[in-house]
């Protein structure tokens, strides 16, 4: 089954992304003719690591790779993109908070819209290992390709176990220059950033499972939950407090966090923290 792995990963009862649905799944596999339209995003993932996920539908899943540089539209910058298990079609629209588990953190819908492979056989594209296609989202668009390498690209594990793959804009009039990653860094789904996802979730969850504690993914998560604090002390104090904590419960150092949730903190904190370290969980 296509999605054994991604369902494996995850404790369904304990996390927001859809679960998928294996006839749902085959049948818009049965659907897609060849050189048509699919569906297409790339979920920036602020994770153990900040990558994006690129995902093409195909076969009613979405094949994903892990780009922790993102797209360039510059045809010279080739970016490493490493193959992980296929996502469920519903988790494409996914933005907001992964509390807990594989891939906590937080995922910002960074583009979407429908990919065109340039060629008649998807499968024997991908085994050969040279899949040419065209974009059409809303900041990447035009030819791309991506190509498996032998694992000895700089930056990939070593070994070749056929998961490193470059991802590279072909010379059209959408290739340029300009970092996109950069120049159009929010959701195209809500137009926030990090800490404006976060915080339309419920904060008392996010700090009792944060990925990363140290060096700089750690600095970033905490400049990004105090901001997503602070849009919450600025947006509706009062009503945040009268639902989600009772009188007197409260602490006075922290917005929100209860007692409670400081509680369940830290049977965790440890674990993440080693994880966070480990070169090879980048998804
Ligand atoms: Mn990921």
């Amino acid at each position: 089954m296509p999605l054994d792995k991604y369902k494996q990963k995850r404790d369904f009862t304990r996390s927001p992304e859809p679960a998928g649905d294996a006839a749902v799944a085959a049948r818009r596999a049965r659907k897609t003719a060849a050189r048509s339209p699919r569906f297409f995003c790339v979920q920036k993932h602020l994770a153990s690591h900040l990558h994006y996920d690129f995902r093409l539908e195909h076969g009613g899943v979405l094949l994903s790779w892990a780009v922790p540089k993102g797209p360039s539209l510059d045809p010279g910058t080739k970016r490493l993109a490493m193959h992980v298990e296929d996502h469920p079609i519903e988790y494409g629209e996914f933005e907001g908070v992964i509390p807990s588990g594989y891939g906590a953190g937080i995922v910002m819908l960074w583009d979407h819209g429908t990919w065109t492979p340039e060629v008649d056989d998807v499968d024997a594209a991908l085994r050969k290992g040279d899949l040419k296609f065209t974009l059409s989202g809303y900041k990447l668009k035009g030819s791309w390709v991506l190509v498996r390498t032998s694992g000895r690209y700089p930056g990939a594990r070593s070994g070749s176990d056929g998961r490193s793959w470059l991802l590279i804009k072909h010379k059209d009039e959408w290739a340029g220059q300009v970092d996109i990653a950069e120049f159009a860094p929010l959701s195209v789904k809500t137009k926030l950033d990090f800490a404006g996802i976060l915080a339309q979730d419920d904060p008392d969850i996010w700090p009792s499972n944060r990925p990363a504690a140290t060096g700089d993914t750690g600095r970033m998560f905490a400049r990004i939950i105090a901001q997503a604090l602070a849009m919450h002390e600025g947006a509706a104090p009062a009503r945040k407090r009268a639902r989600k904590t009772a009188p007197g419960q409260r602490t006075p150092s922290s917005g929100h966090a209860t007692a409670g949730a400081r509680k369940k903190v830290s049977p965790r904190a440890g674990t993440t923290a080693r994880t966070a370290r480990k070169p090879r969980a980048r998804r």
